[in-house]
């Protein structure tokens, strides 16, 4: 933190939920409460990046008490908090704005269909699904499964023809301008964006240019990469985000897991932003 951060109304967060907003196993935050409340007073972004659905976020969004937008379903879709003359949908007991980055699941599920039909594989997407498959195959419960479920511009799939890594399907999607991502267990075809290209577009359209933005696994690496202060927050669990030397980039790994790491972090930023205004 050798140079001075610049003042906190061009400060935007965004941050990931499981184990770094939400502890990894009770999928509480109450040891962020403190240090979002403390962002909340300046009037500070706070954007969840994430690869759940707009109808898996909305619920916790209204718990978190955000009134930001919310990234889902890995930057193919932006949230907004809607106007009553929006055309929206409500979810979590808000009306949204949605704006997509990516390509409409419509336009997706044409595609994996065509390609299907064309090349004779075999994988099956969660259109493909009920309910209690998807319940059986994530651990979800089968009202959680549903919420999963609905997505508006991506699509889950399993590839179930024998090779490891389905690269001529990436590559078919590829031609269609679509892209192939691995998630977990699932493989997501999606449109060409990405959590950090949906950072990005956010904080230019909120007028914030100083990007913060917290992680704890590799699937935030190109979100955290991307950012002007990377906050890796200690998960003892899993694998940390592997990332590119990057000169200028500020950069704090959190001694404490999950939420605690989370406002660790926060309360370094906050208390060294407000030091430098008072001796500047
Ligand atoms: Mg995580």
């Amino acid at each position: 933190m050798s140079q001075p951060l610049p003042s906190p109304d061009r400060w935007i967060v965004f941050t990931d939920l499981d184990g770094t907003l939400l502890d990894h196993h009770s999928y509480r935050w109450d040891a962020a409460a403190p240090a979002l409340r403390r962002l909340t007073a300046q009037g500070m972004p706070v954007v969840p990046n994430s690869s759940k659905t707009l109808a898996e976020l909305a619920a916790l969004v209204t718990e978190l008490d955000l009134p930001w937008p919310v990234v889902a379903e890995n930057g193919s879709v932006v949230a907004w908090p809607a106007g009553r003359a929006d055309a929206t949908h409500e979810l979590g007991g808000r009306r949204w704005r949605v704006q997509f980055l990516g390509r409409p699941r419509a336009d997706i599920l044409a595609t994996l269909a065509a390609l299907r039909a064309v090349r004779g594989w075999r994988f099956r997407g969660f259109a493909d699904m009920t309910p209690a498959e998807i319940a059986a195959l994530t651990g979800l419960d089968e009202a959680a499964a549903a919420r999963a479920a609905e997505r508006l511009a991506s699509e889950p799939l399993l590839w179930e023809d024998g090779a490891t890594e389905p690269a001529a399907l990436s590559e078919a999607l590829a031609a269609t301008g679509l892209q192939l991502t691995r998630g977990g267990r699932f493989w997501h075809a999606m449109g060409r964006t990405s959590k950090a290209a949906a950072m990005t577009a956010v904080a230019a359209a909120l007028g914030r240019d100083f990007a913060i933005a917290l992680g704890d696994g590799p699937n935030d690496a190109e979100m955290l990469a991307a950012a002007d202060v990377a906050i890796i927050v200690h998960n003892p669990e899993g694998n940390p985000p592997e990332l590119p030397p990057e000169p200028g980039q500020r950069r704090l790994h959190t001694r404490a897991v999950g939420p605690a790491g989370w406002a660790e972090a926060m309360d370094i930023l906050l208390d060294t932003a407000s030091e430098g205004e008072s001796h500047g």
